[in-house]
Parts: structure tokens; C-alpha cells; sequence
């Protein structure tokens, strides 16, 4: 577990969704990140990043 605030994680793109709460898209777990509400999907487990175009 981390010490350090989500939002903080969430602005060097270390994402965090509630994977009770994802959707699989057929490649990728997708959901909304808990930190800041953007749409992330799973690279690995515990590694999200965010959906689309950057
Ligand atoms: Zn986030």
C-alpha cells in the first residue's frame, strides 16, 4: 500500500482504478481512475494508464 495521496500519483500518470469496477474492452481493462475521474486502462497489474491520445 501507498503513503502517498492518489492526486499526487495521478500527476506523474500513475493511475488507480477500482477494478471492481472496470470494464474489459477486449485488449484492455478499462475504467475510471479513482484519483482524478479520467479514463485509464491497465497496462499491468497495478499500472493504469490513461485512455486515448496523449
Ligand atoms: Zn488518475
Amino acid at each position: 500500500m501507498s503513503i502517498l495521496p492518489q492526486a499526487l500519483l495521478c500527476s506523474v500518470n500513475k493511475h488507480r482504478a477500482d477494478r471492481h469496477k472496470v470494464t474489459w474492452d477486449g485488449v484492455h481493462y478499462v475504467g475510471k481512475c479513482e484519483g482524478c475521474g479520467a479514463e485509464v486502462y491497465r497496462i499491468a497489474p497495478k499500472q493504469w494508464r490513461l485512455l486515448g491520445p496523449q
